[in-house]
């Protein structure tokens, strides 16, 4: 079934962790895998700070400071994004929701089309790990591969693997300093939805120490027994 499309009905995911826990690179690879749609929050944000619109202009500082943008504009930029066409057969969430109020707000949008999360799934991760991992990362600029001084770089050095592009990117707020503080901000404000999923009977646990193949395992033989 490697590299199938296996998504016969909608099937929505929330992916729970800290920073630097994985979840863009995993829903990277459960996108290809199942048709889903990955929807970052952070990429969203990102591309607004990018194009300066009034939501970019408020969330920069914010951003940089490694604080949470307020929950009034990430569910509006969120709900506008979850309209689009290419969402409607499944999404996963990739760093939303951050908050109890965006947890709320997202049950409330997705029953307004008769959807539900499927599965709210954590990636369990050693906080003292994450410091390293999110320092080294960098990121294709053209097809979005991640890559990471340390743990995994490029064959050579100066092209994407994937796509053969020489143009690398690293986050602003990946450094030492906005990662301590997004940390906090994880487990004071997000950490919370893990129990919040639970007593919806949705959450699962994975083990995101272990290396990218064998999460991407664990993750896979959830989705498909959410799928089926
Ligand atoms: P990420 O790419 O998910 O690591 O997010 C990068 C930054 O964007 C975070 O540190 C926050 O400042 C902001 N951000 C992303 N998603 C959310 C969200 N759901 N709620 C509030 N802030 C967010």
């Amino acid at each position: 079934m490697d590299g199938a499309k296996t998504n016969s009905k909608a099937v929505d995911l929330v992916l729970l962790g800290p920073p630097g826990a994985g979840k863009g690179t995993q829903a990277r690879k459960l996108q290809d895998r199942f048709g889903l749609v990955q929807l970052s929050t952070g990429d969203l944000l990102r591309d607004a700070v990018a194009q300066g619109t009034e939501a970019g202009i408020a969330a920069k500082t914010v951003m940089e400071r490694g604080d949470l943008v307020s929950d009034e504009i990430v569910v509006a930029i969120l709900r506008d994004r979850l309209e689009e066409a290419d969402c409607q057969s499944g999404v996963i969430f990739d760093g939303f929701p951050r908050t109890t109020v965006q947890a709320e707000a997202l049950d409330n949008l997705m029953a307004e089309s008769g959807r539900g999360v499927g599965a709210a799934i954590s990636l369990d991760v050693d906080d003292d790990a994450m410091v390293e991992r999110i320092s080294g990362r960098f990121t294709c600029a053209a097809c979005g591969e991640g890559y990471h001084d340390s743990f995994k770089t490029p064959a050579n050095p100066d092209e994407c693997d994937q796509c053969g592009a020489t143009v690398f990117t690293r986050r602003a707020d990946d450094n030492a300093e906005t990662v301590t503080q997004r940390l906090v901000a994880y487990h004071a404000q997000t950490a919370p939805l893990i129990s919040y999923y639970g007593s919806q009977g949705v959450l699962r646990n994975v083990d995101a120490m272990q290396d990218i193949e064998k999460v991407e395992q664990n993750l896979t033989a959830i989705v498909e027994e959410t799928v089926a």
